[in-house]
């Protein structure tokens, strides 16, 4: 837990060890900091604040730096699903499309925002513990490429939904290994007592159940054991039992063809450390290299997590008592992750005047009605005032995605960094936006006195 929730208060990174750690940010003397090649405090002084900046090229060598490591351990056919809900902007698909990259979905939302895209359903699979009947009918209708179904019950229903589309399905079944990946309890999805998957004691019956249906072809299992898992051994774990449970399964007489390890790779908030993609693939090339499957991948937060960040600026400096706060124009219904999970995000200074010599721990917070509305306590930050910017880091997974407009804030402005290049991907809601899609029923209006 003591991972998630970041670093010990007084051992936390300053500014320069946080930038150090993240190849794709710089300080410049002259224009401050920058993401890519590009200063943060152009596209602030054009779009506002607060506002999400994303690095397209961070984004493409991570993906490639997966790539080259599962390649390395002997996996180089790997196929990639990225986790769309990670943060399921266009411009972010349209980038992974074009990387070859497909997409794994968990709503029909998110599976026609991915075509949209232009990932092809051939190249998607469809996660999820609660398809519904009609997400199932679009999904078939696409023709997708997998669905990962996670019980019994949702067998039978997507047997009805493909046989009635005189199609012929190709599915793998979730199976809950019940190994502790050691993270924050809101993302474990891979205990028994979680909701997730079919479990262990099940998936030779289930599996058997899933070839006697009309309509279904089971090809294989998927696991997915969590989010922000920090250290190998989960992994070392959880693959060995799927290597089991495929043993079993073929024992049985079953063709198992592939496997979906999911997604899960944590990512270092702080220093930089976090896992080390060649354990993670030694482990992968380890237990699964030579079973002869088809292995898949759907990282989420390892892709597009570093490469995002969260402009905002100083509304005000304020003391009370003996405590000092900075209250931003960024809260927690744009970034959530602090509030939700406790999570740690690196704070630092965008201009180059206001890095330097942290010179005093302060509370940053938002300005919503909540308590929960803290970015961090006690942070080490030079003193800041009205107007000042920083950018809250590794915001690009679970960002975004989660907002809200509560307190009536609109949602935030979006830019995407490419290099020296960068353009507006979502311009800064509206207030009127707010309410446009609702309605005052007439009777409430009307005159007093007045009977209807
Ligand atoms: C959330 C999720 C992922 C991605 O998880 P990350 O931790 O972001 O890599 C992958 N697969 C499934 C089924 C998920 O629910």
């Amino acid at each position: 837990m003591a991972d998630f929730s970041g670093p010990l208060p007084g051992a936390e990174p300053d500014a320069a060890a946080l930038i150090a750690a993240r190849p794709h940010l710089t300080m410049n003397a002259d224009h401050g900091l920058m993401l890519e090649g590009v200063p943060l405090a152009v596209i602030a002084a054009e779009l506002g604040s607060p506002c999400w900046v994303y690095g397209a090229e961070t984004i493409r060598t991570r993906l490639a730096a997966l790539r080259a490591a599962l390649a390395k351990a002997g996996l180089g056919a790997t196929d990639f699903h990225y986790a769309v809900k990670a943060n399921d902007h266009l411009a972010i698909l349209a980038i992974m499309a074009a990387a070859g990259a497909g997409a794994d979905v968990v709503s029909g939302g998110e599976l026609a925002r991915a075509r949209h895209a232009g990932i092809p359903a051939s190249h998607i699979v469809y996660s999820g513990v609660g398809k519904s009947f009609r997400d199932l009918q679009l999904a078939v209708g696409e023709g997708i490429g997998q669905v990962n179904v996670e019980s019994r019950e949702e067998l039978a229903m997507l047997s009805a939904v493909a046989e009635a589309a005189g199609r012929r399905v190709d599915l793998v079944l979730r199976v809950n290994p019940d190994v502790d990946a050691k993270t924050h309890a809101k993302i474990t999805t891979g205990l028994a007592e979680n909701k997730f998957g079919i479990a262990w004691a099940e998936v030779e019956s289930v599996y058997a159940y899933a070839g006697s249906l009309p309509g279904l072809n089971p090809v294989g299992l998927a696991m997915h054991i969590g989010s922000q898992i920090v250290s190998v051994e989960p992994f070392d774990t959880a693959f060995a039992r799927m290597a089991e449970m495929i043993g079993r399964l073929r024992a049985a007489g079953h063709t198992v063809t592939r496997l979906d390890c999911g997604g899960g790779i944590g990512i270092s908030y702080e220093d930089g450390s976090g896992i080390a993609l060649d354990d993670y693939a030694g482990v992968m090339a380890k237990h699964l290299g030579s079973l002869g499957l088809k292995l898949m991948m759907e990282p989420g937060r390892w892709l597009v997590g570093p490469a995002g960040l969260l402009l905002s600026s100083v509304i005000i400096a304020k003391k009370t008592g003996n405590r000092a706060f900075l209250v931003l124009d960024a809260a927690m219904n744009d970034l959530v992750r602090p509030a939700m999970y406790d999570a740690w995000h690196g704070i630092v200074p965008v201009a180059a005047a206001d890095f330097g010599t942290p010179d005093m721990p302060v509370d940053v917070v938002g300005p919503v009605c909540e308590t929960g509305d803290t970015f961090a306590k006690d942070r080490l930050l030079p003193a800041l005032g009205p107007d000042a910017l920083v950018a809250i880091l590794d915001a690009g997974a679970y960002g975004a995605v989660m907002s809200s407009t509560y307190n009536a804030r609109p949602l935030a402005a979006a830019a995407l960094v490419d290099g020296d290049r960068w353009t507006t991907v979502t311009p800064r809601q509206q207030v009127t936006e707010l309410w446009s899609r609702e309605t005052v029923p007439a009777w409430l209006t009307e005159t007093a006195g007045e009977t209807g």
